[in-house]
């Protein structure tokens, strides 16, 4: 029944000089999300606004979806736009509006007039009494309310009249691909997908790399961080994920190093060899899933030692988080039930029983000199032997 979505977005933080960089981004954006969907779509700005506009049919519930995905948007507002035909046309179109949008008119409204044309023949106060009168008219049930109206009739009077009630919530953010690049490492868990699906909704476009540890994980464990993957890339667009082959550093540093320590130890590594791949392709930092105290591994006195031997930042948004606020996350975007499932991951299968909780990084420096023999060289084969992947949303 609508033939257009206004799109509503912080403009905020987006005055200024780059204010058509961060617009052009979000159409694109628009394009690329409502490629798989149904439908005849045309996005266009105008004027401080970008409009989706329908022909013919189309997919609505597909369409808000899509929408919805797209970092950036604030509100996703069907749409009335109908050319200035004068005051009674304007009203059967308001009245019209209502009739669709709502099947029980049992509700308190104001109507909100705007105008952008400011040689519209009425003022926004005439416009506001004239056609809340011609709905009290219309449905007796209504009744107005201008401090909490339940419905905000918004006519606006820009080229052409725009009559809207309804705002769908977009994600917010900002549109992907106006912040540059971060590398995310991935495991199976439920916070990494939901630490990338952060970062990447403040327009950070994602690549990933995840550790296995074949044979002790399997293959379904190494399907279920790329079918994560899929799920993040919804979002986020498609991701470059790098799957390294971790066995043979894990099963030295097993060999070598106090086993109280090894979960840090190999953090390190996994950090060494993500910020590897995070520079060869112009990252500008390292995102983990990392939340204060959750685990052993990340006191702070963990978190401490395992950011010791990364030159890059390392975003950790889900630093304050609560496990309870992630999963509720992790369910928003769908990744819970998938993170859930359960296989193995490599940290776990060679974890102490006592891990250290307060790592000291000289103690740490010392164990990992038992090292010094064979580590670079394996470490190079982990890099050499990656299986890099495209991974698109699902
Ligand atoms: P997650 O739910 O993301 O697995 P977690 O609570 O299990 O997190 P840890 O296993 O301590 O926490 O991992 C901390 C962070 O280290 C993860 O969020 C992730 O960013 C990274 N990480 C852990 N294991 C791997 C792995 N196998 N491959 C890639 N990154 C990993
Ligand atoms: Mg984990």
């Amino acid at each position: 029944m609508y033939s257009a979505f206004l799109i509503k977005y912080a403009e905020i933080a987006i005055k200024g000089k780059n204010r058509y960089l961060f617009e052009d981004a979000l159409v694109s954006n628009i394009n690329y999300q409502l490629k798989t969907v149904d439908g005849d779509f045309h996005v266009r700005k105008e004027n401080g606004r970008i409009y989706v506009e329908m022909q013919g049919d189309y997919d609505y519930d597909e369409t808000v979806t899509a929408l919805k995905r797209v970092f950036g948007i604030v509100g996703i507002c069907p749409v009335v736009l109908t050319e200035d035909e004068g005051f009674d046309k304007l009203v059967e179109d308001v009245i019209a509006h209502i009739e669709e949008t709502y099947e029980n008119k049992n509700f308190t409204f104001k109507v909100n007039s705007r105008r952008a044309r400011k040689n519209y023949p009425m003022t926004s106060m005439e416009l506001n009494a004239a056609l809340g009168e011609k709905i009290l008219d219309r449905y007796p049930e209504t009744k107005v309310d201008v401090h909490n109206p339940q419905v905000m009739i918004n006519v606006e009077i820009r080229p052409k009249i725009n009559i809207y009630s309804v705002e769908i919530p977009g994600p917010g953010g900002m549109p992907l691909g106006t912040a540059g690049k971060a590398m995310l490492l991935l495991s199976g868990g439920i916070d990494s997908p939901v630490a990338g699906y952060m970062i990447s909704k403040r327009g950070v476009t994602l690549e990933a790399t995840y550790f296995h540890a074949p044979p002790y994980t399997s293959e379904r464990a190494k399907q279920k961080v790329v079918d994560l993957a899929k799920k993040v890339a919804c979002y986020s667009g498609p991701i470059r994920l790098n799957i390294v082959n971790f066995t043979d550093i894990q099963l030295y540093i097993y060999e070598k190093c106090p086993h109280d320590q090894l979960t840090i130890i190999m953090r390190r590594y996994m950090m060494k060899i993500a910020e590897h791949f995070a520079k060869e392709t112009k990252c500008l930092g390292l995102i983990t899933g990392e939340s204060i105290g959750q685990v052993a591994s990340q006191t702070m006195q963990s978190l401490a030692a395992t950011n010791e031997v990364c030159t890059m930042p390392v975003y950790r948004p889900l630093i304050a988080l609560d496990k309870q606020d992630i999963v509720e996350i992790s369910e928003k975007i769908d990744t819970y039930e998938t993170s859930i499932l359960p296989f193995e991951d490599c940290c776990t299968i060679f974890v102490a029983k006592h891990p250290v909780t307060k790592p000291n990084v000289e103690y740490i420096k010392k164990s990992e000199e038992k090292l010094a023999e064979k580590i670079d060289e394996l470490m190079a084969t982990a890099i050499d032997t990656v299986e890099t992947i495209m991974v698109e949303a699902e």
